[in-house]
């Protein structure tokens, strides 16, 4: 085992860690400068939501919206006709805890409080404004069932669709699995992300729905699916435990940027 360190512990956020509590700070209003790649140089944003602290991570409305950037520097001192500026509209604060292993292109934690599905959703699905219209109803039917290691048997089984759910699962789209008491999160991302809720009792994923446009059953149950049946098939994975697992690359991406210690 071997522990690699993410630049120095923050003092409260070991406070946070200990008491497992998320203390929000009053909102401090401000300008911010962000610095986006493509950009020659930073844009400034106006912030009413949060207190702000040069190096967070924000996502942000305009035609940048969706892209999650750091803050660099951060004024109190300003001031500025509202209409001439887009805002700061989400923080992505999301320290990793626990230990990890990494098995193929996933990282896999059984911890408590390894990364929960609210804290991958904050960081890697963009907040979106409130829209103005009321959304359309959604209504359910009979959640999904499929035997992980027979899933043509599962109702409304499309071979083209598993086939695609294999391609999802070799291209690392599946970003995220938990797994908590039987109950299971998952989030895929192909032309959008698309959230799959199920629960797991054995080899089974059964009560599992997705929110992609497809009404039937659709790759990214089965690659999920997939996924968990490859894994435990190649004794990569424990399933009766609660685990988390997390594609790498996304993995990396927020260690580099939280400055949390994991364990490998
Ligand atoms: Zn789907």
């Amino acid at each position: 085992m071997r522990i690699v360190g993410f630049g120095q512990d923050d003092s409260k956020q070991e406070v946070t860690q200990q008491n497992r509590t998320v203390t929000v700070a009053s909102p401090v209003r401000s300008l911010v400068s962000i610095n986006f790649d493509r950009m020659n140089k930073p844009l400034t944003y106006y912030n009413d939501q949060f207190d702000l602290k040069p190096g967070d991570r924000v996502f942000v409305t305009g035609k940048l919206e969706g892209e999650i950037r750091i803050v660099e520097s951060v004024t109190t001192k300003f001031r500025i006709r509202i209409s001439d500026y887009q805002r700061v509209l989400a923080i992505a604060q999301t320290p990793i805890h626990g230990t990890y292993f990494s098995t193929g292109d996933m990282m896999l934690s059984y911890d408590s409080e390894a990364l929960s599905s609210d804290d991958f959703h904050q960081w890697f699905l963009p907040p979106v404004e409130k829209a103005e219209e009321p959304e359309d109803e959604v209504i359910f039917g009979d959640g999904f069932e499929i035997v992980m290691d027979d899933p043509s048997a599962s109702d409304g089984f499309d071979p083209a669709v598993f086939d695609r759910a294999i391609d999802y699962c070799r291209s690392g789209r599946i970003g995220y699995i938990s797994v908590r008491n039987g109950v299971g999160k998952a989030f895929i991302s192909g032309s959008h992300w698309y959230e799959v809720d199920f629960r797991l009792a054995g080899n089974v994923v059964k009560e599992a729905y997705c929110d992609c446009p497809y009404a039937g059953l659709c790759k990214h149950l089965l690659a999920v699916a997939v996924m968990l049946n490859a894994k435990q098939h190649h004794n990569e994975i424990d399933l009766s435990r609660n685990f988390t697992l997390v594609e790498s690359n996304r993995f990396w991406n927020m260690a580099r940027h939280t400055r949390q210690t994991v364990t490998l």
